[in-house]
């Protein structure tokens, strides 16, 4: 019989992810469950920064701020293609909350707690300087503006690329694989429970050691299913919502901080793949973690708020191609306003052998990862000295090794991925928005892309005449990252739901064909695939009826 594992991972979002590869790195025998897709909750649903947070310092919290900070510089250079600087400028108007004169400080101070090596220091601009750089900008009123720099991510494909080294470290990582129960004998946990969602409903029992949740939003619903016996929630979500724009609704070169004339909130105008997005809300949530979306009053405040900032953009719901909605895992605490909650995170250890990981941020799951399981570690030591007697944990060295797609990448870093689309084009005779593309998304993985589209040139032809996505992608979501479902390839690993004029629906049939030949699906399997498909579409359009 097999041995338990030492740790089984409830839920596969970044957090879960992080924590898989580090485990699986120092050793342990670990298996991860992820009820949905891989980075199908909170994870894909971030506005996409890898950043310090600039507004956790008016908060006074400096040492996220400085934590936050050193890993976007650790996670630009492990995964130089999926995490990428991006110049930001934020105006400021007369009246505002923060003046220029404190926004200077506060990024005086920024620019220190990343010891002076952020992808560039800050600058200001006074008065009409602020206007040349951004014309879009509202010019009455307008005091000044400061550019500064934080990264940009793909947040589905980081929480992918964290899987698929962790498998390769040896993690049994599962997708549409539902966590439903817990076994314990004399007081500690001994197996979990677990249902595939897709492959025809089968249970199967996992012995374990010790189990970590790391279910985000779902945290409070896991506990109870694993009988844990909370005395009250431990979270209080709160919901953020994206409205996704065509590009000349804004073209903007840089994104943009925006301070919400509505209500004073922080939001982002983001240049994101070819589009434009606007986000985000910040609003209490007490509904189902599975049912979220953009409604009509979230859309028109982002619109708004916008509107008032950029007075010739006309952003209006009617021009939104796109949305997403999620909610952030924030630790329970009693706070006056949504936006005070603290997004520090917290591991509960219990006697049982159950611990819990809640809260945090994207930009800081490889620090979260690390201490839950050295949590765990230390958990499983204390109840049974001899366990890693003869397998020693070793040091995963998480700070220093590159993602799967950036193995290869040479040199390490942005220009290694400049040089590979370089190669890209000589190599592989790819034109030069194609292969920026996939060097961008896929780093040195690119190259397997491009040898499917040499083998079948159909599958080089781009999917929509407006996007670099070609075919080749779609087979390559479902024979190298992990896709089951028309869902995950369309909504995560060639994201047409967020960045399609029609998200998707214009090709979903074909995709539907191309995927259901490699996964073996009959035509009932593909019309209710495709089914699926159309109604993920309609949810995320539900802010046009309210
Ligand atoms: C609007 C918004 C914007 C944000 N922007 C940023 C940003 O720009 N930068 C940043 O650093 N952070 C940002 N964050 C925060 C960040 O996105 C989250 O902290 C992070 O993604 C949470 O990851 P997670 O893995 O803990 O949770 P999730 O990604 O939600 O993963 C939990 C997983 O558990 C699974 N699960 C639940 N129950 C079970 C079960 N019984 N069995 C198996 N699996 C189960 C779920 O399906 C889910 O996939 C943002 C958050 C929001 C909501």
């Amino acid at each position: 019989m097999s041995q338990p594992y030492d740790i089984v991972v409830v839920g596969g979002g970044i957090t879960g992810a992080g924590i898989a590869r580090d485990a699986a790195l120092r050793g342990l025998r670990v298996a991860l469950f992820e009820k949905g897709d891989y980075g199908s909750g909170t994870s894909s649903k971030s506005s996409k920064l890898i950043h310090g947070g600039l507004r956790y310092l008016e908060h006074g919290e400096i040492g996220l701020v400085f934590e936050s900070v050193s890993e976007r510089r650790v996670q630009g250079r492990v995964a130089p293609h999926l995490v990428r600087p991006l110049k930001f400028l934020v105006p400021i108007f007369e009246g505002d909350r923060v003046g220029l004169e404190t926004m200077n400080i506060g990024l005086w101070i920024y620019d220190t707690l990343a010891l002076f090596r952020a992808p560039g220091l800050h600058k200001t601009h006074r008065g009409e300087k602020a206007h040349e750089l951004e014309p879009s900008l509202r010019r009455e009123g307008l005091r000044g503006a400061i550019e500064y720099y934080d990264c940009i991510t793909d947040d589905a494909r980081l929480v992918l690329e964290n899987i698929l080294d962790a498998r390769a470290a040896g993690a049994d990582c599962r997708n549409h694989t539902e966590v439903i129960g817990v076994e314990r004998r004399r007081g500690r946990v001994v197996a979990v429970h677990v249902r595939d969602r897709l492959g025809g409903g089968g249970e199967e029992r996992i012995e374990t050691h010790s189990v970590i949740v790391a279910a985000g939003p779902w945290t409070d619903q896991v506990a109870a299913r694993l009988e844990l016996g909370a005395a009250g929630p431990l979270l209080r979500p709160t919901k953020g919502v994206h409205l996704v724009f065509p590009r000349e609704v804004l073209p903007l070169e840089r994104a943009i901080t925006v301070i919400s004339p509505v209500d004073g909130r922080v939001m982002f105008a983001i240049p994101w793949r070819q589009r434009l997005v606007l986000g985000t809300t910040d609003t209490d949530f007490d509904g189902d973690p599975d049912q979220v979306w953009a409604d009509a009053s979230d859309a028109a405040y982002l619109c708004e708020s916008a509107s008032r900032t950029f007075p010739d953009a006309r952003f209006s719901p009617d021009r939104v191609i796109a949305t997403w909605a999620g909610l952030r895992p924030l630790i329970h605490e009693e706070a006056e306003a949504a936006s005070d909650v603290s997004r520090e995170h917290q591991i509960y250890v219990r006697d049982d052998g159950v611990l819990l990981i809640a809260g945090g941020k994207l930009t800081t799951y490889r620090i979260m990862a690390k201490e839950a399981v050295r949590a765990a570690i230390r958990w499983l030591n204390d109840v049974d000295s001899d366990l890693f007697e003869d397998r020693k944990p070793v040091r995963p060295r998480t700070k220093t090794r590159p993602l799967p797609g950036a193995v290869g990448v040479d040199p390490p870093g942005p220009r290694g991925v400049v040089r590979l689309a370089a190669e890209l084009e000589a190599d592989e005779g790819l034109a030069p928005k194609t292969a920026a593309h996939l060097a961008g998304v896929y780093g040195a993985r690119a190259r397997q892309v491009a040898e499917l589209m040499r083998h079948e040139p159909e599958l080089a032809a781009p999917m929509q005449p407006d996007l670099p996505y070609v075919w080749a992608e779609v087979v390559f979501a479902v024979e190298q990252d992990l896709a089951r479902t028309v869902e995950d390839v369309l909504a995560r690993r060639v994201p047409l739901l967020l960045v399609g004029l029609d998200q998707g629906l214009d090709v979903v049939d074909r995709a539907a064909r191309l995927i259901g030949r490699r996964l073996g699906w009959d035509d009932a399997v593909r019309e209710r695939e495709v089914a699926r498909y159309r109604r993920v579409v309609a949810d995320s359009r539900r802010f046009r009826s309210g």
